[in-house]
């Protein structure tokens, strides 16, 4: 593993983690090359909110003087990492991508942090996103949007475009994402990386900003199915201190990557995702990949979940009507901005004023319908029958996994689309989601990697796995399979240069 003289960030975080415990690289070495390289690309792609240079130096330096004492190091230590900025991290801005939070410091870390610290792992700094995680393009954010390393004129994905962006713009080995309805698979669809929604309650949630509580979950972005599972195994297991992680053993997701193999495993096309009437290049890449499954011996079947057709009417008036009681503590007395505090207003009045300024439209919208969803009168109509349609779902999947160990689909219905093509048709821009909410709504496991470009404009295309809850191991087993075979294809997807850089 010679990373002398080769340019450190263009390295997997498993090399960059070898070389600084061999001592072939420093921890401070690595970090700087990743710093520079924020330094010369960022301007351009703006992935990231906030770097925190001094912070992250002085990470490295504690792991090279760990190194220098004789200790162990871990398994990713030294190797430095791009944070959502929707996660706390004590003293650092948290602005989940809005003007509501701007200045925010929040005093204490989220249990992910706190982890990733213990770790060793350097976090560099905070990623763009959607406003408080709504969108599917990062343009919803309040600082302006990311844009796609592979064309800088199109998205990076949403909402966590900017960790997907820093990984695929070689800014960092490791990101780490929230999907609450696709925001860690759809960004890692359209820029050509790895990422995974754990089994809801896998990661804690303690720290991180609520979007919707029974959907929220936190997972590990990376350019390699190897990479994604070490950063997994960092950030998973339970946490007393929220209340729907689970106290169970977290499934060995870095053996399941490390052995590849999926011989006898039956994988099962879900009819209602099977890639009609998607892009042509994303349905092709999605049907080359299962042959390939195939040809490593797996068996592919294709398997009905008729009410996945509801799942996106019945996402979008659980997610606004959770979020708009979630959002409800934003009222520019306890946090962030406050507009109109000069004595002349009411504290109503100064609430109003305050999320009239601080949220941007989408989050308005949201907050209107979740409010209106949940009113009296039509809370049966709406979200009741939204929560019958996520039971029936749940069931769909359970009767699926009785036949098969995974189900797959393409992971979004396009590659990545023009910046402004969709930001003012707010269902346009939904149904970029139709793929990867149904797992959000029933709580289990998905992956996305890529399977290569699509021919007809060389952008990259996301090949969806989805295994049930608490199995978040089939994930790699079978992403590493197909990710080994498509290497020898493809050579790695990211592995020089992305073409707009
Ligand atoms: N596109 C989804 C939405 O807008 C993504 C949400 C998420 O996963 N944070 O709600």
């Amino acid at each position: 593993m010679a990373v002398m003289g080769a340019d450190l960030t263009r390295q997997t975080a498993v090399v960059l983690a070898e070389a600084i415990r061999t001592g072939e690289a420093t921890a401070v070495g690595v970090t700087q090359a990743h710093l520079d390289r924020i330094d010369s690309v960022d301007e351009r792609v703006h992935a990231f909110l906030h770097v925190d240079t001094e912070a992250a130096l002085d990470a490295a330096r504690n792991v090279d003087a760990k190194r220098s004492a004789g200790e162990a190091l871990g398994p990713l230590a030294g190797v430095p990492l791009a944070l959502k900025d929707i996660l706390t991290m004590r003293g650092v801005p948290t602005t989940c991508g809005s003007r509501m939070l701007e200045n925010w410091r929040p005093p204490y870390d989220s249990s992910v942090v706190e982890r990733l610290r213990a770790a060793d792992i350097v976090i560099l700094g905070k990623t763009n996103m959607d406003e408080f995680a709504m969108g599917s393009s990062t343009e919803h954010s309040a600082y302006g949007p990311t844009r796609n390393p592979w064309d800088l004129e199109r998205i990076p994905g949403g909402s966590g475009g900017g960790s997907a962006a820093a990984l695929a713009a070689f800014e960092a080995p490791l990101a780490i994402g929230t999907d609450t309805g696709g925001s860690i698979r759809q960004p890692a669809a359209v820029t050509g990386t790895v990422g995974v929604k754990p089994t809801y309650g896998g990661v804690p949630r303690y720290g991180l900003v609520a979007l919707a509580s029974s959907l929220d979950q936190a997972g590990p972005c990376a350019r390699t199915v190897m990479d994604t599972a070490l950063l997994h195994s960092v950030i998973a297991g339970y946490d007393p201190r929220d209340s729907t992680s689970i106290n169970a053993p977290v499934p060995d997701v870095v053996a399941a990557a490390g052995k590849a193999d999926v011989r006898g495993m039956r994988i099962g096309i879900v009819t209602e995702l099977n890639g009609e009437g998607y892009q042509a290049g994303v349905a092709q890449r999605f049907r080359e990949s299962l042959a390939i499954l195939e040809h490593l011996g797996a068996e592919i079947v294709e398997v009905g979940c008729p009410s996945f057709e509801y799942a996106l009417g019945a996402y979008y008036l659980i997610l606004p009507s959770e979020a708009s009681s979630n959002l409800a503590r934003f009222d520019g007395m306890r946090y962030g901005l406050r507009v109109g505090d000069d004595g002349t207003h009411s504290v109503e009045q100064v609430m109003s004023l305050t999320r009239e300024a601080g949220f941007g439209a989408e989050v308005k919208r949201r907050i209107m319908l979740g409010t209106y969803a949940l009113s009296s009168g039509y809370y049966d109509a709406y979200y009741g029958s939204a929560q019958k349609v996520r039971t029936l779902i749940m069931r769909d999947f359970a009767s699926a996994f009785e036949s098969v160990d995974v189900l797959v689909s393409p992971t979004a219905p396009t590659t990545a689309f023009k910046i402004g093509e969709k930001v003012d048709d707010p269902l346009a821009m939904y149904l970029n989601d139709i793929a990867t909410i149904p797992v959000n709504l029933a709580g289990n496991a998905a992956m996305s990697l890529p399977v290569g470009l699509a021919p007809e404009d060389g952008l990259p295309v996301g090949f969806q796995i989805m295994a049930p809850p608490m199995a978040d191991d089939r994930l790699y087993l079978v992403g590493a399979a197909l990710e080994s075979a498509l290497h020898d294809k493809w050579g790695h997807l990211l592995i020089e240069e992305v073409p707009a850089l």
